[in-house]
């Protein structure tokens, strides 16, 4: 427009005739011009597409007339599955968790996104190397990073270094939302989701907006994890969010010199709270000083190191999330709507 190239531009339905007069007869040009235009159309019309559902489905969200009228409809129905990464407390392992068991399940052939939704402390882009990248902007969405084969959005791509963010309860869940309607993610097989620790309007926001397909968590065997660990499978269950299993992160610790193991925060109490919530233990990680450190460097472990006994614990546990996901699937995902929108979870 600028340089008075574009001479007609006209929207009939569903196409757009664009005409440009370039002052130049490089083919090459022309070709790239063509291209950039094409791409930029088509990030365009995701949008607009994934605009429009959300509208839809926030009206019969809050008109129960507008049930009978329109069909709900999930606001990212090009993901496949749903996978809510929670921990009862913070800091037991949750984000390396949520980051070695997306990048396995990529390895393991599925098309994998990772969406660090700990809002409180994004440390995603951290362990994955990511904290620099930009992510591209285009018509008010974001694209998301690939990093180790995962595409990775996390608000501390998005927000300026070292800010912190005081968030109401609304604006979590606009924030929650947001992730799922204006981050332009591929259509995924699997979109991991590391939530903020505890029970609370990121959870529930989540549930009411897309049809989560299943919980993992992810805790200490220690007593005072394990109390909020009740707590945030009990929520799993009035969510109705089926739970493929716990990960017991930092398990044990095989001491370097003599090879003897500890049990640092005890042995059989996650195994308690499986048995009690009839699931199952996916993974026992013992605290190890190099997942640590490849954790920090931006590496992990299971990427870095696939051969590494941890690496192989992380792949068999993404193993046994996917064939739940398999053996739970009935129909397609783009029809299934959040589980909580017919039955409120506050009323349980
Ligand atoms: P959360 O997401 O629950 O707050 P993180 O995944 O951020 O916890 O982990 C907190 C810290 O503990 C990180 O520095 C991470 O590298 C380290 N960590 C996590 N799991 C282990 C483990 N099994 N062995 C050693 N260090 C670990």
């Amino acid at each position: 427009i600028t340089l008075k190239f574009l001479k007609k531009l006209q929207i009939q339905d569903d196409s757009i005739d664009i005409l440009l007069n370039i002052n130049s007869d490089d083919s090459k040009i022309k070709q790239e011009l063509y291209l950039e235009i094409t791409q930029k159309l088509e990030h365009l019309k995701q949008a607009l597409t994934i605009d429009i559902q959300a509208k839809q489905a926030k009206k019969t969200w809050h008109d129960p007339n507008a049930k009978q009228q329109i069909k709900p409809q999930n606001i990212a129905p090009g993901i496949k599955d749903f996978v809510m990464i929670s921990s009862g407390k913070g800091g037991v392992g949750k984000s390396t968790t949520a980051s070695n068991l997306a990048i396995a399940s990529a390895m393991l052939g599925k098309k994998v996104g990772l969406l660090d939704a700990d809002i409180y402390g994004p440390n995603i882009p951290r362990m994955l190397g990511i904290q620099d990248k930009q992510p591209q902007l285009a018509a008010n969405k974001a694209s998301p990073i690939l990093a180790h084969g995962v595409e990775v959005m996390s608000m501390a791509l998005l927000m300026q270094k070292q800010q912190s963010l005081i968030w109401r309860g609304p604006m979590i869940m606009k924030a929650m939302t947001q992730f799922m309607q204006d981050i332009l993610w591929d259509d995924l097989d699997l979109l991991f989701i590391d939530m903020p620790p505890g029970t609370g309007d990121a959870q529930l926001s989540l549930a009411q907006s897309v049809p989560v397909s299943c919980g993992v968590m992810v805790s200490t065997a220690q007593a005072v994890a394990l109390d909020d660990a009740y707590r945030s499978m009990d929520m799993f269950a009035k969510l109705n969010i089926p739970l493929a299993g716990i990960v017991e992160n930092m398990s044990s610790f095989q001491c370097p010199d003599c090879d003897k193991i500890y049990d640092l925060f005890g042995q059989g109490n996650c195994q308690e709270i499986a048995d009690y919530f009839e699931t199952k233990i996916l993974a026992q990680i013992p605290i190890d000083i190099k997942l640590r450190q490849l954790c920090d460097s931006g590496k992990p472990i299971v990427i870095k190191e696939p051969e590494h006994k941890i690496s192989k614990i992380y792949l068999k546990a993404a193993e046994s999330i996917i064939a739940f996901l398999a053996a739970n699937e009935t129909q397609d995902n783009a029809d299934i709507q959040p589980t909580i929108r017919d039955k409120p979870a506050c009323s349980s």
